[in-house]
């Protein structure tokens, strides 16, 4: 294992990410998830993916009989490179020989699809199918191409350049030569393959793919797609990237394409650009955005809604799109040295990305809504799910992007976690870990995080590597951390929310530790807000809670709660509660009238009990809300 495992590696820029070389995630809840998604995530999806016959298409299409024989959506094969590279960062992470035989095994499945001129792809092109790049907006191509890429890059970055990557280099080449100036001067409706070819430019060094990614950048706006009923901004191609005000469209593909135009940006030295995609980021955040970091607010194109619609019941949230918005975030964290982009992370991987999957690793959310009206049932473990909304996590989706995600997000997780400049280390997400780097100079310096964060506010970063002379340790402050405190040796002082910075001499053995208050709060909504007017949420430490009828008195439905913001949620035995009254429904009348008319009677007072919101939907059908309306 290199220092430069990671998945993404700038050039320049103020932060320089620590790969998994360098950062060990060794112990807690995330190291738990890393574990099962190793275990059981991979061979579950991989299960899956021979059982529908996914994997076959590549043998089908190599012999020639995939006319008539190909199975899934036409990004199936998106799904088996997304899946590889979970593999690849796996092996690189455990050293897994199950994940390298699978990878193996995938390789082996794949290779003999591959044509001549490098073109690698089940669905369009030979005969009796539909001409190649002949459905830019629908087909797919390039998208399944920028994930073979990643996944290519993780592979070259944990074992090195094999049969594989060889494979990634040979598509990469064609689409250069396919999409370059005089080519096909259109972009595919899907993005990624920008943030791909970046990648790949990056670990090869080879100039031309940074081109045609900075190509795809440039075009992307300027109408080379055709008409779809959901317009244009659907893809992206209403308006050029940099002349956006705002993200749109299907949140998935604007997350992915910002994240490859941040890339662009940054290897082209193009700073106008990174200012005009931070500008989008935030005003997406300020108005689009969930409480627990999901995008997306309607069902309808799976997209971005008007600002401040953000309908909790109706909330789409897919689980790619948050993963979308780590990616974007973390690029631009490091393009920026905001901690800022780190506040969004960690929101996003504790109420989206563990929110996904199940604590078997095999059940998975795709939606995320923040209310559920209706108790469902419990989904069959033989059958994949055809739509994306579900009120308990599935085993598998007709459009399964979303478990292949969470696995490649979480093998790689020790990426996102800690960066590095001149002067020393920034430690930005609080797992149980060791962090060893080398920084100018040639020193080494290394640290050992402790904690039982986000349960426990205290984390304590031992020193374990240095050479006695002066570095920095750079911790974030999250936002809602009022009262933090950094004990440093015998002085404690207080730190405001952003960075806390120790800069001193270090010696074996030293501790520096973090306390962040993780007294539970009330938060209200911006009354902007429509749909949660009236509302509050309680949150503790990054983590958003919600209400879930299993533990309501009388398991009553969550929609008669109503919550008094006047006494503060707190603690209890593990658990936190808060003040509440339950309406009586009555019986059922017309739903409108005078005050008098829609007046509900108060039934009882109760002291109920919230849950993490990412804990929810575990023990069988429920109701459940996060914002939770008030007396
Ligand atoms: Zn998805």
């Amino acid at each position: 294992m290199t220092s430069t495992a990671l998945p993404v590696q700038p050039s320049r820029g103020p932060l320089r990410p620590l790969g998994l070389g360098e950062v060990e995630i060794t112990g807690g809840e995330w190291a738990l998830r890393q574990q099962v998604n190793g275990e059981a995530t991979l061979a579950h999806c991989h299960g899956w993916m021979e059982r529908l016959g996914w994997t076959a298409n590549f043998t089908h299409a190599a012999a020639g009989t995939i006319v008539g024989n190909h199975q899934g959506m036409m990004f199936a094969d998106s799904d088996v490179y997304k899946l590889m590279e979970a593999m690849a960062w796996e092996v690189g992470r455990s050293g897994s020989a199950d994940a390298e035989r699978r990878f193996g095994e995938l390789t082996a499945v794949i290779a003999p699809a591959q044509e001549a001129d490098g073109y690698l792809n089940t669905v369009f092109g030979r005969a009796g199918q539909p001409q190649r790049y002949s459905d830019l907006e629908w087909g797919h191509e390039l998208y399944n191409d920028g994930h073979l890429f990643q996944a290519a890059v993780a592979r070259a970055r944990t074992v090195g350049s094999d049969d594989f990557v060889a494979i990634a280099r040979r598509v990469a080449d064609h689409v250069c030569d396919t999409f370059g100036e005089g080519g096909i001067e259109r972009v595919g409706g899907h993005p990624e393959v920008e943030l791909g070819l970046v990648e790949l430019a990056r670990q090869t060094g080879e100039q031309r793919y940074l081109d045609q990614a900075a190509t795809f950048v440039r075009r992307r706006g300027t109408g080379t797609l055709g008409e779809i009923p959901f317009g244009q901004a659907y893809f992206q191609d209403d308006v050029p990237i940099r002349d956006a005000d705002v993200f749109r469209g299907h949140a998935v593909r604007a997350m992915y394409l910002a994240a490859g135009a941040v890339d662009v940006a940054v290897e082209t030295e193009d700073d106008e650009l990174i200012e005009a995609l931070v500008a989008q980021w935030e005003a997406t955040v300020a108005r689009r955005t969930y409480l627990t970091g999901g995008m997306g607010s309607t069902h309808t194109g799976e997209a971005f809604g008007d600002d401040f619609m953000l309908p909790p019941d109706r909330a789409y949230s897919e689980t790619c799109a948050g993963i979308g918005s780590v990616m974007l975030a973390w690029r631009l964290l490091l393009a920026t040295g905001e901690s800022r982009f780190a506040d969004l992370i960690e929101r996003t991987l504790y109420n989206v990305v563990a929110t996904s999957a199940a604590p078997d690793g095999r059940h998975f959310f795709y939606a995320n809504p923040l209310h559920q009206r209706v108790p469902g049932s419990v989904p069959s473990d033989d059958v994949e799910s055809k739509r994306a909304s579900s009120s308990l996590r599935e085993p598998w989706f007709l459009v399964a992007c979303c478990p292949t995600n969470v696995a490649r997000t979480l093998a790689s997780l020790a990426g996102y976690l800690a960066t590095a400049d001149g002067t020393g280390i920034q430690i930005h997400q609080y797992v149980p870990s060791r962090i060893t780097t080398t920084i100018e100079g040639g020193r080494r310096i290394g640290v050992e995080v402790t904690t039982g964060y986000p349960h426990d506010g205290t984390v304590t970063v031992r020193v374990v590597e240095t050479d006695g002379q002066p570095w920095t340790l750079t911790l974030r402050v999250p936002p809602w951390a009022d009262g933090a405190e950094v004990a440093d040796g015998t002085e404690r002082r207080p730190v405001a929310p952003g960075t806390a910075v120790v800069d001193r001499p270090f010696t074996v053995g030293d501790e520096v530790t973090l306390h962040v208050p993780l007294t539970p709060r009330w938060t209200l909504p911006d009354p902007r807000i429509d749909a949660i007017r009236g509302c509050a949420a309680v949150e503790r430490g990054p983590l958003v809670l919600c209400a879930e009828s299993v533990d309501l008195p009388g398991q009553r439905h969550v929609d008669l709660l109503r919550v008094d913001t006047s006494v503060p949620p707190a603690d209890r035995d593990g658990s936190v509660v808060v003040a509440a009254k339950f309406l009586d429904p009555g019986g059922d009348s017309w739903p409108y009238g005078a005050a008098a008319d829609v007046a509900m009677p108060v039934a009882d007072d109760a002291e109920v009990p919230l849950l993490a919101y990412n804990q929810w939907a575990n023990r069988g059908p429920s109701t459940m809300r996060v914002w939770l309306p008030t007396v």
